[in-house]
């Protein structure tokens, strides 16, 4: 699977905003847009107006880097999103949060999305005792995640869930166990226990042109 392979505080400083790319990196000093509250590029310290289509172009952009998921991948989640009854900028939030890179760090086993997904890949987990190495596989409730014996063999993720797990404060939807090394999916969230930081009816506008 595809992804961007750049530089990440860039898109931080792009959209204005700490997405927390990084890890430990982003609560310490050295985060760049602690540094550089500004846009990246040449003209970055200019300030310029955004226009209406600017600004949902903005908010799907800030979705797609916090969620690290690509074009292709998210015009997908927005079409599933549609199809799905209820409303539709939450559908597609919903869908996000359900991945499992995504329920990972959430849950505190990872410092970032990134770092989630990399455990994910390297097999560091079971879902309902299956082997899934899929950062993209959507959970639904009542599975259950646990670490693969590969997984226990890894020292980061030892020492996260020695320590009792990343900056630890697991959404309600998950039980998390540190100790076990388990993570239980009540149910799927909504939209109030997702906290990013995107308008999604922006989002679905942006669509709807
Ligand atoms: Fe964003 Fe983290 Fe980089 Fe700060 S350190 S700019 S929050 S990725």
């Amino acid at each position: 699977m595809a992804r961007y392979n750049g530089p990440v505080c860039r898109l931080c400083r792009r959209e204005g905003m700490k997405l927390f790319l990084k890890g430990e990196r982003c609560y310490s000093d050295n985060c760049a847009i602690e540094r550089r509250p500004y846009p990246p590029g040449q003209h970055g310290r200019r300030s310029t107006k955004l226009t209406p289509y600017a600004l949902m172009l903005r908010e799907k952009q800030k979705a797609k880097r916090i969620y690290g998921v690509l074009e292709t991948q998210f015009e997908r989640y927005f079409d599933i999103a549609t199809r799905t009854p209820g409303k539709t900028g939450e559908n597609l939030l919903i869908l996000l949060e359900r991945r499992l890179d995504n329920v990972i760090y959430r849950a505190g086993f990872a410092r970032s999305r990134n770092e989630a997904r990399q455990m994910v890949r390297h097999g560091h987990f079971h879902i309902n005792g299956k082997k899934v190495n899929i950062p993209s596989y959507l959970v639904d409730p009542n599975d259950l995640i646990e670490i693969s014996p590969q997984g226990k063999e890894n020292e980061t993720l030892k020492e996260i869930l020695e320590s009792g797990g990343i900056r630890a404060k697991s959404p309600s939807w998950l039980e998390v166990n540190f100790e076990e090394g388990k993570i239980k999916v009540l149910n799927l969230p909504t939209r109030e226990e997702i906290d990013v930081p995107v308008d999604e009816n922006k989002i679905v506008e942006l669509y709807s042109k």
